[in-house]
């Protein structure tokens, strides 16, 4: 499992990891948010739709 992942920006001191979701047909969405690994960062970054936001909070839906 060696990977070589974004350093993070906003800490430089964690990493940025992937997470992947799944859209409605279950096809899946590769690398639709990142978040810092570092529990004191907290940066995430998220892509909707083709676009990019970042600082909010991930809220995780379940169905
Ligand atoms: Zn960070």
């Amino acid at each position: 499992m060696e990977q070589a992942f974004p350093q993070c920006l906003k800490c430089n001191s964690g990493i940025l990891l992937p997470l992947s979701d799944y859209g409605r047909d279950g096809a899946s969405i590769m690398y639709k948010a990142w978040v810092c690994n570092n529990p004191n960062c907290g940066f995430n970054l998220r892509i909707d739709n083709g676009e990019i936001s970042t600082g909010r909070d991930i809220t995780e839906s379940y169905k």
